[in-house]
């Protein structure tokens, strides 16, 4: 008789190999993970179906995700308390699971909270009222300023070329300010949101420029129910549909100064800040959306049969499977070192977060073409689900910083490291 003890099978979460989830995280997670699967999924691909003209309309699905998001009462300060390397586990774990049931209303939530979350780190109580309970949005992109919206450094700009002031603009003048212009159209809730924190260039009465061509920047929480606020069109597009975009234009809007939660001294550090906030985030819906679509084709494989057998039984499909796997864990993995060095390094920089982002999110865009590949034909129909994956990630491969220019951000910080600090010199 053969004493022979088979290997046990490893212990595996909802979250993969993911080793010591404690008692809150595991509760938080399942909470989540229930959330993600009775609410945001269903009403996520119910919003993809609709049109754009009614998909945001009062009382649609869009508005009853937000209605059930507040009874789950999401608070972007409810980790504030926590000490950092907790806070940033927690975070990873919450934001996976949303976004694994739908990456546009995932977004739709973080973006809503970052008036709130900047007004409170202000301490300024006027405008943590004035947000609190409202829609959010951050208009930091325009027509004409995209990628250049998103460069620190001067030396990154093509030589004898000057900083890019875009299409909207604020003027500090006495006790007001005064904007003028337009955002993008790609601002996230844009169409519909009720308070927006705008990340733009702004005069203090010296113009827009300094000597070395750089612009000045403002953050600045603007109520978007004021006079001379206009929107655009919601955005009708490929991927991320359950996400409202919109254009929200600017005429003559004037709040008072004191709406200012950043200005020319201190601008940089809090547009670093909250641009690092977004970047971390945006990794781990990347994670979330990159293990739906390799869960959806694992099932598929055990489903279908080709070949004489079940897909998953044939060696080629497990050598892809394998692959699928390795990736996933390799997102998560990233997105959480990413998360943790910018919550608990001394200084963090927000190069390094886009580093995070362009990497989970390429990985993603790979791992969602592959689970795609592997349904065959019927992956490209809108009966199953992996189609709209596939258009979710096709967006995130822009949003955020398109990938290879924060690729490239990333590589000018190591080069700097090197210049200026010695680091990787033997
Ligand atoms: C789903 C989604 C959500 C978004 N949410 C928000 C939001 O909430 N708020 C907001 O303000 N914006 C938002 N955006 C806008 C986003 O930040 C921009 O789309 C992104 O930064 C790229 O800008 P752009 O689209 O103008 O492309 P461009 O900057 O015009 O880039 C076009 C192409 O040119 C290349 N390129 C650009 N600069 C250079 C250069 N110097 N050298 C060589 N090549 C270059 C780029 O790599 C890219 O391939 C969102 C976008 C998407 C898709």
């Amino acid at each position: 008789m053969s004493t022979r003890q088979e290997v046990p099978l490893p212990v595996v979460g909802l979250s993969g190999f993911d080793a010591g989830l404690s008692e809150e995280e595991q509760g938080v997670q399942d909470a989540m993970h229930r959330f993600a699967r009775d609410v945001m999924r269903p009403l996520g691909r119910e919003i993809d179906r609709m049109p754009a003209d009614k998909a945001y309309l009062p009382g649609s699905p869009f508005w009853q995700f937000h209605a059930e998001a507040q009874k789950m009462g999401f608070d972007p300060e409810a980790l504030a308390g926590m000490p950092s390397e907790q806070a940033a586990r927690m975070d990873a774990i919450m934001i996976e699971e949303l976004a694994w049931g739908d990456a546009g209303l995932t977004v739709s939530l973080g973006a809503g909270g970052m008036p709130l979350l900047m007004a409170r780190a202000s301490g300024n109580q006027e405008l943590v009222e004035l947000c609190e309970g409202k829609l959010g949005c951050w208009g930091a992109t325009q027509p004409d300023r995209g990628s250049d919206g998103l460069i620190l450094y001067p030396e990154e700009r093509h030589p004898g070329s000057v900083a890019n002031k875009g299409n909207l603009q604020a003027t500090f003048t006495g006790d007001e300010i005064v904007f003028n212009g337009q955002t993008s159209a790609w601002v996230s809730n844009g169409a519909v949101a009720q308070v927006a924190l705008l990340d733009i260039v702004a005069d203090y009465g010296n113009g827009f420029y300094d000597e070395h061509g750089n612009t000045h920047g403002c953050n600045v929480i603007v109520p978007l129910d004021i006079k001379g606020v206009s929107r655009g069109k919601p955005l009708d597009k490929l991927g991320k549909r359950p996400l409202p975009q919109g254009e929200i234009y600017f005429d003559n809007v004037r709040v008072p100064r004191r709406f200012a939660i950043a200005t020319q001294n201190d601008y940089e550090l809090k547009h670093a800040y909250a641009w690092a906030q977004a970047g971390t985030a945006m990794s781990h819906i990347a994670t979330g959306l990159a293990r739906a679509a390799f869960e959806l084709a694992l099932a598929y494989t055990h489903e279908r049969r080709q070949g004489g057998a079940l897909l998953a039984t044939h060696q080629l499909t497990q050598h892809r499977l394998g692959g699928l796997g390795m990736k996933v864990e390799a997102i998560r993995a990233m997105a959480r070192h990413v998360a943790h060095y910018t919550r608990c390094s001394p200084r963090p920089h927000p190069y390094f977060t886009a580093a995070g982002k362009a990497f989970c999110c390429s990985e993603l865009m790979h791992v969602v073409n592959e689970s795609l590949q592997l349904f065959g034909g019927v992956g490209l129909t809108h009966e199953f689900p992996i189609e709209k994956l596939m258009r979710d990630a096709r967006a995130m491969q822009i949003e955020d910083g398109e990938n290879n220019i924060l690729q490239l951000h990333y590589g000018h910080l190591l080069s700097r490291l090197h210049q200026q600090e010695g680091w990787g010199r033997a």
